[in-house]
């Protein structure tokens, strides 16, 4: 059966979190079965993107409030 985990790809200073935040990617890796296929990434999130939602600052592409800024690319 495959497996899914959530595999930290970035870490950059978010001046939004006043923290360092890591860019996750959410990696399926193929059942044991098929070995020498590499694993494949089906979604991106922000470890902070939840709290920053709560606020009413537009936040990030991430956070999903601002598609023109995205921290990680800074
Ligand atoms: S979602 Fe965007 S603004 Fe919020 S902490 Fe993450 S990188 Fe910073």
């Amino acid at each position: 059966m495959a497996k899914q985990v959530w595999e930290v790809s970035k870490i950059c200073y978010c001046e939004h979190a006043g923290s360092d935040v890591a860019l996750e990617a959410r990696l399926v890796y193929p059942a044991e079965f098929l070995p020498d296929q590499p694993p494949r990434v089906t979604a991106h999130r922000c470890s902070q993107g939840m709290t920053c939602n709560k606020f009413e600052k537009l936040a990030c592409v991430w956070a999903g409030t601002n598609p023109d800024y995205d921290p990680f690319t800074v």
